[in-house]
């Protein structure tokens, strides 16, 4: 498995970094807290119903994406809105940039928004010299700090108050404040001058609703919200993969995204838009466009064995649970998604050969599976990547020791004798000192406890058992 070392560098430091560790640690643990008790059987009985309601729905979308793309479209134009379809990032970015210069804006506001971080929009924005402002507090604090969020849901889940005291300070120049809350105020203060002057305000999707033409956006601080109402035009940008059939199909997942991902029963916020203003209403944008973004996603959706990855609703749940997530961080996987949904979906999205470390990125415990409200079936998606990249290694004539130490533990396996000779072998290896810091072996006991051989193997046990003269 190739890793740079560059790479391996950087996870070293995540691992060794106490404060990191800690705070990683202890957000994680208690979302995931927060979850076991909201889908809890008392909180919610039918959870085990709603995933698989959830898998079928977002399998059926999928497979007819075709037919509810168009119906969506329909239902958008016929509430006076415009949607575009992009195949790329770049396209999304080169639409807003010309029509925010059509409208002659150069301030938009921005909700948080995981299909924006994917392209890059605010990058593409700054090169054509518009000014794109996050407002979600953590994607605000990380936008002053020139990082890419960490995490999923909690972008800024590694910053302490301490880190955010000191960024706010030193990137508004404002009194250190090292209170949570007079943070949230400097920050809102701050945003709210933006809200009032942007010209444009650009949202992601959580959901895109085929048969009403709605776009659904969940958040808590009101902040999305904020951004599509209060500039006089909204632009949501949102992956084609988010289209689900009927507005009556919509519980389901508002009943499991919140829980999964922050344990609330809902969010603070949930907004249905659908079009412009309409003549009686006081407020909304006058103009609405709704952008589906490919990027990739045809090429997921082509692949019958892996195309759940697509199913999606970014929760964050499966990052929660994962050993290794929790240890590495979010920035040590390369692109915008991380964790167990970031290790298969980055190399289908970018191709297995610019990172073909990142299916090994798991432990394969299957707790991502586990917590996954729409039933991805991450693990086994990450073994048949990993079978993607040992394919390709042997037709390049790679990793030719590892794949021969392989074969020969599967020959050893097969013949019962020689297993438990060489068992007996390993044993005495393991006794004699020194064993353990020669050649690979080195390598792999660094990272480890390694515990001393029993006195007796199992299959000693057993046969002394089976001759009674074990109780
Ligand atoms: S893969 Fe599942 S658990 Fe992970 S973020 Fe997506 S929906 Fe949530």
């Amino acid at each position: 498995m190739i890793i740079s070392a560059e790479r391996k560098q950087s996870i070293e430091r995540a691992v060794a970094d106490p404060k990191l560790q800690l705070a990683v640690y202890s957000a994680t643990a208690r979302l995931k807290q927060k979850r076991v008790e909201a889908v809890s059987p008392a909180e919610l009985p039918d959870y085990q119903q709603l995933r698989e309601c959830a898998h079928q729905l977002k399998k059926h979308a999928l497979e007819n994406l075709d037919y509810y793309l168009e119906q969506f479209e329909a239902n958008v134009l016929a509430h006076g809105g415009k949607v575009i379809f992009a195949q790329t990032g770049k396209q999304v970015g080169e639409f807003i940039a010309t029509l925010a210069k059509q409208r002659g804006v150069s301030l938009l506001v921005k909700s948080k928004s995981m299909t924006t971080e994917e392209i890059h929009l605010n990058e593409a924005l700054e090169r054509e010299k518009l000014e794109a402002v996050e407002t979600d507090l953590g994607e605000y604090i990380l936008q002053l700090a020139h990082e890419r969020p960490f995490h999923i849901v909690a972008p800024a889940v590694h910053k302490t108050r301490h880190d955010v005291a000191d960024i706010l300070s030193q990137k508004l120049g404002v009194q250190r404040e090292e209170v949570p809350e007079h943070q949230a105020m400097i920050a809102r203060r701050t945003l709210r001058e933006k809200f009032l002057a942007a010209g444009i305000g650009i949202s992601g999707a959580n959901f895109l609703v085929a048969d009403s033409g709605a776009v659904v956006l969940v958040e808590n601080e009101g902040n999305a919200r904020l951004c599509v109402s209060a500039p006089p035009i909204h632009v949501a940008v949102a992956g084609i993969e988010k289209i689900i059939p009927r507005a009556q199909d919509l519980p389901v997942f508002l009943k499991l995204l919140a829980r999964s991902g922050t344990g609330q029963r809902l969010t603070v916020y949930t907004s249905f838009l659908s079009g412009p203003r309409r003549a009686a209403e006081v407020d909304g944008p006058s103009e609405f466009y709704v952008v589906l973004m490919n990027n990739g996603r045809t090429k997921l959706l082509a692949d019958s064995s892996k195309r759940e990855s697509l199913f999606c609703i970014r929760c964050g749940a499966c990052l929660n649970a994962c050993p290794v997530y929790r240890k590495i961080g979010g920035h040590n996987y390369p692109w915008a998604y991380s964790g167990p949904i970031g290790a298969i979906i980055t190399p289908q999205y970018q191709g297995l050969s610019q990172d073909p470390w990142l299916p090994y990125a798991s432990s394969l415990c299957g707790a991502c599976a586990e917590v996954c409200p729409v039933k991805i079936d991450i693990p086994r998606i990450l073994l048949e990547l990993r079978h993607e990249v040992t394919r390709e290694e042997r037709r390049q004539g790679k990793n030719g020791l590892e794949r021969f130490a392989f074969r020969a533990y599967s020959w050893v396996m097969r013949k019962p004798k020689l297993y438990a000779a060489a068992g007996r072998a390993a044993a005495l290896g393991a006794r004699l000192p020194g064993m353990l810091s020669l050649g690979p072996a080195r390598l792999w006991a660094s990272q480890r406890e390694t515990p001393k051989p029993a006195a007796a193997s199992f299959r000693q046990l057993w046969r002394q058992r089976q001759a009674g003269r074990l109780p």
